[in-house]
């Protein structure tokens, strides 16, 4: 009788403890997926976020961040808190020199262009629509590529330390199709902006979102919705690029994410 009572504590807290799970790892740039039970309200540091009618939520680390996760979750009237490590990460530094000036920094007369494209690609950014697409396993944009570029990387430009590189560098030929890594909402497709070039922003829900840079043509338009592995365009060099590549980007609202986190690459 006492180990049958012991038995049923013991399944008892590991159902508890069961009730919510995580997909990605607690390390700096992650992407996470989180899933608990339906109707309860989740909390990352603080900061409210949606939960799908399933259970599923969504939220990311940034690339320098350094606090434990503090997540709590209310369940009929029940409060639990976890508070998770974050892993810490080292980053490539690349010292690159002899550039041409204009390389490193833009003439005055663009930074009103730059200041409108910064606005645009944070409006697409801010978006928390209860759209669940992003609960899907994402995949690669490319199916034949090289890595040129990687996510936290920080490069030194004629002695000038510049912003990290938040994304991931495909190399391909000029004119490779591009597809969608996951089913989701065109929020921006720009032909131009000055250093994205051809920008293409998805939704996915809950503040998720990717963004396709140096895009030569975009086949898709504001307000259409992608499915996963649909072509939205070919890649290009268009915007302030060297040569032909495609960056892609994967954001928590303003939270920049490396999407190597959630793509299996070679
Ligand atoms: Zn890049």
């Amino acid at each position: 009788m006492r180990l049958f009572l012991f038995s049923i504590i013991i399944f008892l807290q590991i159902n508890f403890l069961n009730a919510i799970e995580f997909i990605g790892k607690f390390e700096q740039g992650s992407f996470i997926l989180g899933k608990t039970k339906p109707n309860s309200k989740v909390q990352i540091d603080n900061r409210k976020v949606r939960v799908t009618d399933d259970g599923y939520f969504a939220f990311g680390l940034d690339r320098d961040r350094k606090n434990d996760v503090i997540i709590k979750i209310i369940e009929k009237g029940n409060l639990e808190t976890i508070q998770k490590k974050v892993l810490k990460r080292e980053y490539k530094i690349q010292k690159i020199d002899g550039l041409p000036p204009k390389q490193v920094t833009p003439p005055p007369e663009v930074y009103e262009r730059i200041k409108n494209d910064n606005k645009l690609i944070g409006k697409a950014r801010s978006l928390n629509t209860p759209y669940k697409f992003f609960k899907k396993k994402f995949i690669n944009p490319l199916d034949k590529y090289v890595i040129t570029g990687v996510y936290g990387s920080q490069r030194i430009l004629n002695g000038k330390a510049r912003r990290p590189h938040y994304g991931i560098d495909f190399h391909a030929p000029e004119g490779t199709p591009v597809k969608a890594m996951m089913d989701g909402k065109v929020t921006l497709a720009e032909a131009d902006m000055y250093f994205t070039g051809g920008t293409i922003i998805f939704d996915h829900g809950h503040g998720v979102s990717t963004l396709f840079m140096h895009m030569k043509d975009i086949d898709v338009k504001v307000g259409q919705k992608v499915k996963q592995g649909e072509i939205i365009g070919t890649l290009g060099k268009s915007g302030r690029a060297t040569g032909p590549h495609l960056d892609i980007r994967l954001n928590w609202f303003d939270v920049k994410l490396d999407p190597a986190s959630v793509l299996s690459l070679n």
